[in-house]
């Protein structure tokens, strides 16, 4: 029982990835079946001709019989031939981009999966693992089914081919004797197979660590070299002279991969030389009890090289087989990775009740005994948070770095949920909201925002479909609108020169107020910014400040900055120290209230021109 469920628990995952295989590949997938089973059919034909030939000559038959026998073999195998070409010739076709449909069904995963996860090594693990081998788990997994499925073709035939040695019911001649010695001889070879299936895991585990050891290289490698390939990361390089120790390190891993790929070549080395002795040996074993058949009379010339071909084949592929089954821990590994992957929870979407759709844009929003602490720590980044504000409001966010401001706006968005407490939107925990209607409400620029390497009106719209009217106002607003303008292409200029070398490399600040534009440009009822003025010069920051109640209506508001200047506009400022607000009130009435604001606010009038 418990073995049966730790095979269920083996053959789950493949069975999952599978699935996903055949998903609208049936066809391709029968095809390959058919060419494999052909494959691993074809070479017994010839085996069995040579039989008859052999019988045929022996026993003095004319010409036309041979001739017939050789005709019959040779049309059977060139129709094997051709059917079994052109079926695999459709199946490479249609599974040829089978790693890409891979990827795709990975990135639909990570795209929806809840974000907490994307943040988590352990999880990315499970995806990259599979990802470093060769050309992906569906890759693997088929092909590795395909090998099973040619062993285990061939080892059927063979066996069906040499059921009457078995059966010791050949020329009338066999005896219980002799059928008996043909299940000892098997019965040999099986026990050999057996040895080597442990010694094929044994090995297996060993060249799996070693292969780890090598895909953490591996990575680490792509990590150096992605750095070194990028102009950004070089400009750090340069300044700080860090080049020598970086290609130090490199030097380093590389020498560290070679060793470890040293070491895996030794243990194929050793698993080789295991295979080879075990089927030698079993191929000697075989001629003895054939030719000694042959001697006693038992069996034809004819029989003996049809017998003889037949078990050297089966123990072939028997030792096949059972190396296949060692080294079937690693696709059980990986399959077991990518339904851990593909089976995560999507907790964020079990909320089912629709958003109240207002046209007033109010929406009331409260923090009731909120505490957080990310996946995997222990120290609570929000502590006990009490708070309410409405929509239409301007609220600004201060406090010193790290006292949890951004985590805030991510409670707040839901890309992750509260630890304690709960958040209410309306008088509703935001759990209970169907999740992509409740991130509608959402405008975010986030710090550590991301412009994408398509147009720039494709960029501020998030989508194909452009409204150039609403995405050149979303730029005006931002105080970009002149600067798109002015270029030769306008919206359909791209961002970078990463894939287009006509694109614009543009400056970071106007990459912030693309970022600005993409928010205003989503109209949703919340704008939030978090230090979206850090790239900007003191001009353009100005521009936003003024032109903030014009860019964000009547949305509410709110605006994240470790620079309390920037937020003496907002008549509503919390001030964050730990994980708690610790003071709430309007400019004028924190400059004059003894207190965090205040000491802040002193402090940074040394260096800033408030
Ligand atoms: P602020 O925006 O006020 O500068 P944050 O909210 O970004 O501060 O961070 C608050 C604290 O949470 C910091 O100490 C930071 O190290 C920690 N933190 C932020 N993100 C994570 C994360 N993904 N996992 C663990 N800790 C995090």
């Amino acid at each position: 029982m418990k073995a049966n469920s730790r095979l269920r628990e083996k053959l789950e995952p493949v069975a999952q990835v599978m699935g996903y295989v055949l998903k609208g590949h049936k066809a391709a997938f029968a095809c390959m079946v058919y060419s494999v089973v052909i494959l691993a059919v074809r070479p017994y034909v010839k085996v069995i001709l040579m039989g008859y030939l052999l019988d045929g000559l022996a026993e003095g038959a004319g010409f036309p019989l041979l001739a017939g026998y050789v005709l019959t073999a040779f049309g059977i195998v060139w129709f094997m031939d051709q059917t079994g070409d052109a079926a695999r010739q459709y199946y490479n076709q249609k599974m040829e981009y089978m790693s890409e449909i891979e990827n795709g069904w990975l990135n639909r995963k990570a795209f929806t999966m809840d974000y907490e996860y994307l943040e988590d090594v352990h999880v990315q693990e499970l995806r990259t693992r599979g990802e470093r081998t060769w050309q992906g788990v569906a890759c693997w997994t088929l092909l590795e089914f395909e090998n099973l499925l040619r062993m285990s073709v061939s080892i059927l035939t063979a066996l069906v081919i040499l059921l009457p040695l078995l059966l010791g019911g050949i020329n009338g001649k066999g005896t219980v004797g002799s059928s008996a010695a043909a299940v000892l001889m098997i019965l040999t070879i099986v026990i050999m197979m057996v040895f080597n299936y442990f010694k094929s895991v044994e090995y297996g585990k060993k060249s799996q660590e070693i292969f780890d050891h090598m895909g953490e290289m591996g990575n680490k490698e792509r990590y150096y070299q992605d750095i070194l390939a990028t102009a950004e990361s070089q400009k750090d390089l340069r300044s700080f002279g860090q080049q020598e120790a970086i290609l130090r390190d490199l030097r380093k891993t590389f020498d560290k991969y070679r060793i470890l790929s040293k070491d895996y070549g030794k243990v194929l080395t050793k698993k080789l030389v295991w295979d080879r002795t075990i089927s030698d040996l079993s191929a000697l074993i075989i001629y003895l009890f054939t030719g000694i058949q042959a001697v006693l009379g038992i069996i034809t010339i004819g029989q003996v090289v049809t017998y003889a071909s037949s078990i050297i084949s089966l123990s072939s592929q028997v030792v096949l087989l059972a190396t296949w089954l060692g080294n079937a821990e690693r696709l059980f590994m990986l399959c077991g990775d990518q339904k851990k992957f593909m089976d995560l929870e999507k907790r964020k979407y079990e909320g089912k009740i629709p958003l109240e759709k207002r046209r007033d844009n109010k929406f009331k929003v409260q923090f009731e005994h909120v505490s957080f602490r990310y996946p995997g720590t222990d120290r609570d980044i929000i502590k006990d948070l009490n708070l309410e504000f409405t929509i239409g409001e301007r609220m600004a966010i201060v406090g010193k770095n790290g006292s949890g401001k951004t985590t805030f706006i991510k409670l707040l968005c839901r890309l992750y949920d509260v630890t304690e407490g709960c958040i209410k939107v309306n008088d509703v925990d935001i759990r209970k909201y169907d999740y992509i209607e409740y991130c509608k409400l959402f405008s975010v620029v986030f710090q550590d925002f991301h412009m994408f390497a398509i147009s720039v009106g494709e960029n501020v719209a998030s989508s194909v479909e452009v409204d150039e009217k609403k995405a050149l106002d979303a730029l005006d607003k931002a105080g970009m609108g002149g600067r798109i303008r002015e270029l030769p292409q306008g919206l359909s200029t791209y961002v970078g020169t990463d894939f287009r070398p006509f694109g614009v490399n543009f400056s970071g600040g106007e990459k912030q107020k693309l970022a600005i534009a993409r928010a205003i440009y989503k109209n949703a009822p919340f704008i939030i910014m978090d230090e979206p003025t850090a790239a900007l010069d003191p001009e353009s920051e100005c521009d936003v400040y003024a032109g903030f109640d014009h860019m964000v209506g009547n949305k509410t508001a709110l605006y994240i900055s470790h620079r309390l200047a920037s937020c003496r506009f907002c008549q509503d400022i919390l001030v964050f120290d730990k994980g708690k607000v610790i003071q709430r009130g309007s400019h004028e009435e924190l400059e004059h209230r003894e207190g965090l604001y205040r000491e802040l606010w002193n402090a940074q009038a040394k260096y800033y021109e408030n």
